[in-house]
């Protein structure tokens, strides 16, 4: 009997690979820094592909969001710049497409599919090394374990990533976003949709939601912010201000919002990587493709990597390190490519609207009201990738494949 396999994180990369790796037969153990996992955050999407992850690996996915149709709108004219089109048995098939949904919800979902025992809190990794027949992992406490294989999915500042391939500078994305969540219901706001509207400078969004059996919205606003500027002291206000000129819906909701429901984060990522695995090492979710929150896709592309990272190491011996190997460099074929272009289509999209010359900007958003440019981008290709995806997890689940 081999020693489990490591998952340095316990957030949705590190909760997904692991229930995945159980779901497999694989002895697995996710070690965390702090005493339990904590949600970085409240509002969040997910795309189909990560929802048939999920109840592979025995989540109840049963209302776990909100199904929502998404446009893309000029915030002044109301006009649908774009609209995504997901095909009607992809829609049926899980529970409306696009899904709203609370971030505590989710982990509260997760960690109720996790079997007892796999979780170790306040375990903070500070030294690791692979000795070829294994990896030895150190904590901070100065106590180790041995392992076949580790999975760094310890998020942007990934220490697993920062020993594999040294360090690198994190890309400022010179944005803000501020978002909350309500369970009121303004009247004003579209039921089931996710509204993504821009005006020249500022995305104001908001989709509907479940939160523990009841209806209800999250929204967002974003804006270009300089990273040495410190942050807005009142963040409700500011979030107010900015939702000025996207009608009634999002300032109803805004206004609808508790403080301690609001919240704000830098946007920043890195820029992806060409390779993950090194040896007996491995990386997932943000510590592989940290993504700036424009693909609305970060926690799904994590779900993805531990779904088919443990579909690959299913039937390798885990005692054989050219199979270990052989499988680490599958996954980062399969994962490579699809997440490093929604890695810079996140980041081309911050760039093109909040970072475009001023004299540029009624260009740009002729070009966005006239041309089928955003149409094509956003409406068309995000779904046909999200297609591909399901096509790619193919008619094999984990538990048969
Ligand atoms: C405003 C905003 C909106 C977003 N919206 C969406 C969305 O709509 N859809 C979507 O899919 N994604 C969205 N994302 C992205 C998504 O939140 C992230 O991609 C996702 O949380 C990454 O998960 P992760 O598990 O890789 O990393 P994290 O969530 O960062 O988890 C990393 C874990 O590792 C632990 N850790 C770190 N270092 C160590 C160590 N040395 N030892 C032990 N443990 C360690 C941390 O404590 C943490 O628990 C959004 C992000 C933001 C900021």
């Amino acid at each position: 009997m081999t020693d489990p396999i490591a998952v340095l994180g316990c957030g949705p990369a590190g909760m997904a690979t692991a229930l995945a790796l159980h779901t497999v037969g694989h002895e697995v153990r996710i070690y965390e820094r702090y005493p339990e996992a904590r949600p970085a955050g409240i509002i969040l999407n997910l795309w189909p592909p990560p929802i048939r992850a999920l109840e592979e690996m025995g989540v109840d996915t049963v209302d776990l969001g909100a199904p929502c149709h998404t446009t893309f709108r000029n915030a002044y004219t109301g006009h649908v710049r774009a609209e995504t089109h997901l095909p009607d048995d992809v829609i049926a098939r899980y529970q409306g497409g696009f899904i709203g949904m609370l971030r505590p919800v989710l982990y509260e979902r997760m960690l109720g599919a996790m079997p007892d025992g796999i979780i170790q809190v306040n375990r903070t990794v500070t030294g690791i090394r692979d000795h070829g027949d294994g990896v030895q992992l150190t904590f901070a406490d100065g106590s180790t374990v041995q392992t076949p294989v580790l999975i760094g999915a310890d998020g942007i500042d990934s220490v697993v990533r920062t020993h594999l391939w040294g360090a690198s500078p994190k890309r400022e994305h010179r944005l803000q976003v501020i978002g909350g969540y309500t369970t009121e219901m303004p009247e004003s706001a579209e039921r089931n949709e996710a509204v993504i509207a821009h005006t020249r400078r500022v995305q104001g969004s908001y989709s509907a939601i479940r939160d523990h059996g009841r209806d209800g919205y999250q929204w967002w606003v974003l804006e270009a912010w300089d990273p040495e500027k410190p942050a807005p002291t009142d963040l409700h206000a500011h979030a107010s201000e900015l939702a000025r000129d996207f009608g009634a819906a999002l300032t109803d909701l805004i206004a609808a919002t508790k403080h301690e429901n609001t919240q704000r984060w830098a946007i920043r990522d890195r820029k992806p990587l060409t390779r993950w695995s090194r040896g007996r090492v491995t990386l997932a979710g943000d510590a592989a493709h940290a993504t700036s929150p424009y693909a609305a896709y970060g926690a799904g592309m994590a779900i993805g990597d531990g779904y088919t990272l443990a579909k690959l190491l299913k039937h390798v011996d885990l005692a054989s390190t050219p199979a270990v190997e052989e499988a680490l460099l599958e996954y980062d074929r399969r994962r490579i490519p699809h997440t490093t272009s929604q890695v810079q289509q996140a980041y081309i999209l911050g760039k093109a609207f909040h970072h475009i010359p001023r004299p540029l900007r009624p260009l740009r958003d002729f070009m966005l009201d006239r041309t089928d440019m955003l149409q094509k981008q956003v409406g068309d290709r995000s779904p046909q990738e999200i297609v591909d995806q399901l096509q790619e997890m193919g008619a094999e689940t984990l538990a048969n494949a």
